[in-house]
């Protein structure tokens, strides 16, 4: 179905809040973007409730590869946090799963039977990934890779594995075995066709591809079918069609996606591959639209975003009538990808060839570069780059403007002499594209720099560009670079919280001088307007700005910090008590025992930070738990000192120079309770052995020869490493709290909200750090020592709200809401 008749606005009644009733499901990439692209057509149009599966906010699913080799943490990859639904009067079930539509009474259904009435609904399902019909794709340690759930559960199962199999030799096949392969393990990708990424280029170039990717250490089998995936409980081996075996402890299937449409297929919505739309994305029913990979207009479905954002954009105005005729007339797939590190670029079909086609190509094996043009009456018809991007910009135009390729054809790749001077970024037209994940042109980014968008998260901000894939990051810094000489930068980019226009430490005099208790106050005085990040980040500096004189408003804390326990994805509680330096004892495991067992605690673990988490506690439990526990809130929930982990150290250890865990034990104590703009992770090593692993902490002491400890500050072992910095060397244990004292009231008082440590000591710098903490050529040493005093003599056990709730209805058990992940 395509070119419907009737281009005109639906016609919707007045509903619920004098607002038609939008309903949305699937919360992924189009989901999220048709809410952007609805309220900048008309915020107020619709009272909107969306439903995704997924248990967290909108998040880019590009980037998924990242998190799974660990060079983004996950927390950095979501696009609309939960609050943004909140600020925009959006209604989101996360977590929950649409399993019927009735058109009827245009009701929809969840799992547990609820329902939701709608006067217009969107399916933005998006796809499922394809499993082949084979014997063992449900054995322990086979993989799909689609969601952040299957990243995580991918990485964290690498963890004990040496081998692994991919099935499947497309783009995300090889994202998948990238990410693997920094998880150390050996890795195969097995691909059916004879060559890699059969879709976006053509057998010389995907065997160029596979070369490549063999010199980085992964084997490649081609032309090679899976029989079975081979073991009793778990994968122990992968078997081919041709009767080889090889063995592997995990494997992940990549073998392609399949339209979700079951939904749509069982109300009886018109669907062939996909949902089928026509050009304002309507589907047979006309109060029911489909957008993103789950559909199919004019017999094509998509599976990258650069088309679902055309298509957001057209439903967005077609659903509020700022545009009531437009019409997606289908994409011009041009896709910029780096695929382990090699440079790829595809324009348009490239197996796509007729006998009339003239066909352009030029390889260079040494360099593993491989260009291919495909030329139809006269114009750019498709192309792939390979390994070499040079001619990119030039065959980008030529695809986009449908204008007449050179009559050389061979200056396609190789323009004469006086063409080829270089080009400079300023040179390029302002309609080149440059982002061509949310297809954004040169001269939207050259503007954005000319408002003073100086910076790549603040161009992210502004016009999206940068925020898919991330390759063409590289040019927008050029751009920055070559535009932004001139301009002056925009001062937001300084401001600690949104929501007031100043940098931390002008806001930290602002709301001294003041007198500023409340995060209400502080709106007030210094802000402009309402906004929930900006809340927790306020909250947060006014509770270790002032101590016990700060003014508590619970609205304005995260969940986590209006019940002192950690949210779960199912909207139950973790609950951790402190053991000071890990140390406990039988009577408080057995009081620990007691709890997990008349509580029905359904998981009990040690976590990284030797600490015992109970997890999947009802809210409404919360106060009789901690009560009989009998222990002090281990702040496993919020921004704050989490755990100092310790050694065993002279005490037992043959090796001890030190006692580490008297140390730790000491470090915990004194700093408990401790408010920060990030989480703050120690550990104490009673010798350079180092079984603690201080050198990976915010803050790490180690005991050296001659009775020293040595501290060091800044490092990280989650997604994101980093060896931390040495500091110092003292002597005394309270030298050590000293030192460690003044470091953490400096980074309280000076780091971004949410800047952990191992971003803030590199911005600051460790010699100036060194100069005012241990040389104090500040003079800053009294004022620290002094306001670690303050924060210490605040501190009170959060967990005693179980006698005296500090709001009515604080643990008031309510029907669990599984929550988008914000951190
Ligand atoms: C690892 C990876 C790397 C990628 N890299 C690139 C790239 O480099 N470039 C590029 O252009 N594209 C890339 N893609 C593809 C891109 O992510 C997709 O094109 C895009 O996410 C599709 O958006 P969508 O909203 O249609 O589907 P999705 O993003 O999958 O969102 C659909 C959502 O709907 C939810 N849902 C489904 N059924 C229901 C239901 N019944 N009830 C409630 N919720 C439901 C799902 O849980 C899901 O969250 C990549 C994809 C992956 C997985
Ligand atoms: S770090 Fe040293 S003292 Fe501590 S347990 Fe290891 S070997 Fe023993």
């Amino acid at each position: 179905m395509t070119g419907s008749p009737a281009l005109t606005p639906p016609a919707l009644s007045v509903q619920r809040e004098g607002r038609p009733r939008l309903v949305v499901v699937g919360n992924g990439m189009a989901g999220g973007r048709l809410l952007e692209d609805i309220l900048a057509c008309d915020p107020q149009r619709f009272a909107i409730t969306v439903f995704g599966e997924e248990p967290y906010g909108n998040y880019n699913r590009i980037l998924l590869s990242e998190v799974l080799n660990g060079s983004q943490e996950a927390q950095n990859i979501f696009l609309n946090p939960l609050a943004w639904y909140a600020e925009n009067g959006i209604t989101l079930h996360a977590g929950r799963k649409v399993v019927r539509i009735d058109r009827e009474q245009r009701r929809v259904y969840c799992e547990d039977g609820q329902s939701e009435p709608y006067d217009l609904l969107v399916l933005a399902t998006g796809s499922k990934p394809f499993i082949p019909p084979i014997p063992g794709t449900t054995l322990r340690g086979v993989f799909v890779f689609r969601t952040l759930d299957d990243c995580r559960h991918i990485a964290s199962y690498a963890r004990q594995c040496r081998r692994a199999v991919v099935i499947g030799g497309g783009l995300l096949g090889l994202e998948a075995a990238k990410g693997l392969m920094t998880h150390d393990l050996d890795v195969t990708v097995v691909e059916m066709a004879p060559y890699l990424m059969s879709v976006q280029l053509d057998e010389p170039g995907g065997r160029v591809l596979g070369q490549t990717i063999e010199r980085l250490g992964i084997h490649v089998r081609t032309a090679t079918t899976t029989k079975e995936i081979v073991g009793h409980t778990h994968v122990t081996a992968v078997r081919f069609a041709d009767g080889t075996e090889i063995p592997a402890d995990m494997v992940v299937i990549a073998a392609g996606i399949r339209p979700n449409i079951d939904l749509a297929r069982e109300c009886g919505l018109a669907c062939e591959r996909a949902i089928v739309v026509d050009d304002q994305l309507r589907t047979s029913d006309p109060n029911i639209y489909a957008v993103g990979e789950c559909v199919q207009h004019n017999g094509v479905v998509y599976g990258l975003v650069a088309p679902i954002w055309e298509q957001t954009k057209v439903l967005a105005r077609v659903l509020t009538g700022s545009d009531p005729h437009a019409r997606y007339t289908g994409s011009r797939i041009a896709t910029r990808l780096k695929v382990m590190g090699v440079d790829l670029v595809s324009l348009g079909r490239i197996q796509d060839v007729q006998s009339s086609d003239e066909v352009v190509q030029f390889s260079e094996p040494a360099r593993q570069v491989y260009w291919k043009a495909i030329i139809r009456n006269g114009r750019l018809h498709a192309a792939c780059l390979l390994g070499d991007l040079g001619p990119a910009d030039q065959l980008q135009r030529l695809f986009h403007s449908g204008a007449e390729v050179p009559q050389r054809r061979v200056e396609i790749f190789f323009p004469p002499a006086a063409s080829a001077a270089p080009v400079t970024l300023a040179d390029l037209p302002d309609a080149q594209q440059i982002c061509d994940c949310n297809g954004v042109s040169k001269g939207t980014i050259v503007a954005a720099i000319r408002a003073g968008k100086c910076t790549l998260p603040a161009i992210g901000k502004a016009t999206r560009a940068g925020t898919g894939c991330g390759s063409c990051k590289k040019i927008i810094k050029g751009l920055i670079e070559c535009f932004a000489d001139s301009v002056t930068p925009d001062p937001s980019e300084d401001w600690y919280v949104p929501a007031v226009p100043m940098d931390k430490p002008t806001l930290v005099a602002e709301i001294r001088r003041r007198g500023l208790k409340s995060v209400s106050a502080v709106l007030q005085e210094l802000g402009h307007g309402e906004d929930e990040k900006s809340k927790n980040g306020l909250a947060s500096l006014l509770k270790s700005l002032w101590g016990k004189e700060y003014i508590d408003e619970r609205d304005a804390r995260f969940i986590n910090d209006r019940v002192h326990a950690n949210i779960q994805k199912d909207g139950t509680f973790s609950v951790v008590p402190r053991m000071y330096g890990g140390v406990t004892t039988p009577d408080e495991l057995i009081r620990i025992g007691q709890v997990a067992k008349k509580y029905q605690v359904p998981m009990v673990k040690i976590t990284g930070g030797q600490r015992i988490d109970l997890l999947g506690i009802r809210k409404e439990d919360l106060p009789k738990v901690w009560a009989d526990l009998g222990m002090p809130s281990g702040y496993a929930y919020t921004k704050a000192l989490r755990t100092v982990k310790t050694c065993v150290g002279s005490e037992f250890c043959r090796f001890g120079l030190n006692d580490s865990t008297g140390m730790g034990i000491a470090i915990e104590k004194r700093f408990q309770g401790f408010e920060f703009p990030a989480k703050v992770k120690m550990a104490v090593s009673g010798c350079p052995r180092n079984c603690a692993e201080a050198t990976v902490k915010d803050v790490g002491v180690v005991a050296t020869e001659g009775g020293e400890w040595e501290i060091s500050i800044g490092g990280a072992a989650g997604a994101h490493v980093r060896k931390s910095d040495v500091l110092c060397r003292v002597s005394s244990r309270e030298e050590v709290l000293r030192i460690i004292g003044r470091f953490l009231i400096y980074y309280r008082d000076n780091a971004k909200w949410l800047e952990r440590t191992y971003d803030f000591v590199p911005r600051i710098g460790l010699d100036k750090i060194r100069d005012i903490i241990v040389h104090d050529k500040l003079g800053l040493g009294e004022y620290l020592d002094a306001e670690v005093e303050k924060m210490a003599a605040a501190y009170v056990d959060p967990w005693l709200e179980r006698e005296h709730p500090a709001y009515e209805g604080q643990f008031d058990g309510e029907s669990r809401i599984p929550l988008p992940m914000v951190t």
